[in-house]
């Protein structure tokens, strides 16, 4: 029998500076870019579940976050407090809990900085599963003073969604049983792999709901969804055979940067993208790395449309004036018609690198 556990901070970032700063205990918390008055470029990183009251979100602009912010002010109650990212203090607390889970279990995929997959197989039955993840709730609680939601279910596709059922601080279980059923009137969008536009797609033909698109054989959803259909057809009824993998390592170091001003001034563009390039490499042996395979680049255009280019190396590359070389190169097809034929200006440009050694 299979039992797989999803954990996920809650509202991470914004706890961390939360407990961290005892004067924001109780506020409206917006952990992201400075909001400038309003007049802020960038997004919010995280919002703690206060500010989520007046309607701001995760990856919001952060001057929508600010106008919000101001609405519930004329309104009486508190406005937010904007609070800058600490990246690198968010990666200390994520591996300290990283470990004190490894310290239970032996099997760990981690997926973001707060987010891991856990095979809780080994432990027999979903009592103890239970117990394990009450256990490791109290740890962390204690040792970090943060609190977690786990969802545990017959795989990490019903983990997931068990996690997403009780936010924050929940212990939700779905047993194998029971998961098609659940599944059912929920949207389509809880799948993993249907974004906006497959929804959209799913829409068009009048599915909304999980139980709607089970209509289709799946020989329909090839049709529909190319290869992948035959893999959403499971997915559909509450089945995924993906394993968890033992997976705690990095798997990818980036920078990026939102202008003051969109541009399409290559000049500019490319001075920034030399600066990102140095950090990114100085973060990646901060990090304890060498090398890397992979370069991304990522351009936010001027109507938030955000489009990556990579270039895998055959060789492992370790400098930053190869990587700014490569990200030039990426860039190119953004200034011309490649990537950008309607000369959109740019709002954002980030690197990563993947594949590290
Ligand atoms: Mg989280």
């Amino acid at each position: 029998m299979r039992i797989i556990g999803h954990i996920d901070m809650d509202a991470f970032f914004a706890s961390v500076e939360e407990r961290d700063n005892s004067r924001f205990k109780g506020r409206p918390l917006v952990v992201g870019a400075d909001p400038k008055g309003g007049k802020g470029r960038g997004v919010v990183s995280t919002a703690n579940y206060k500010a989520r009251e007046y309607g701001i979100r995760s990856a919001m602009p952060i001057s929508e976050a600010w106008r919000l912010s101001e609405v519930a002010r004329k309104k009486g109650m508190p406005p937010a407090i904007f609070c800058e990212v600490n990246g690198k203090k968010y990666s200390e607390v994520s591996r300290r809990i990283m470990k004190l889970i490894a310290q239970v279990i032996p099997i760990v995929e981690q997926t973001s900085i707060d987010e891991a997959y856990l095979d809780l197989s080994f432990l027999g039955s979903y009592e103890e599963a239970q117990k394990i993840a009450e256990q490791l709730k109290v740890t962390i609680k204690k040792v970090e003073r943060l609190t977690t939601t786990v969802g545990i279910g017959p795989n990490r596709l019903m983990a997931k969604i068990a996690t997403e059922m009780q936010k924050p601080d929940g212990l939700t279980i779905i047993r194998e049983e029971e998961a098609e059923k659940i599944l059912e009137p929920l949207s389509l969008r809880v799948i993993p792999g249907i974004g906006p536009k497959t929804q959209t797609m799913f829409a068009r033909q009048g599915m909304r709901l999980v139980k709607d698109a089970k209509n289709l054989t799946q020989e329909g959803l090839k049709d529909l969804c190319g290869k992948w259909g035959e893999d959403l057809y499971e997915k559909l009824r509450g089945r995924d055979y993906s394993p968890v993998g033992i997976e705690m390592e990095i798997k990818s170091v980036g920078e990026q940067e939102t202008f003051a001003i969109d541009t399409m001034n290559p000049a500019f563009i490319a001075e920034r993208l030399q600066v990102l390039s140095q950090a990114v490499v100085m973060r990646l042996k901060r990090e304890g790395f060498e090398n890397f395979r992979r370069a991304v680049l990522t351009v936010r255009f001027r109507d938030f449309q955000t489009k990556t280019r990579s270039r895998t190396f055959s060789e492992p590359i370790s400098s930053g004036e190869t990587l700014n070389f490569e990200a030039m190169r990426l860039l190119m097809a953004f200034l011309d018609g490649r990537e950008n034929p309607q000369k959109k200006t740019i709002r954002l440009v980030g690197i990563r690198v993947e594949e590290l050694s």
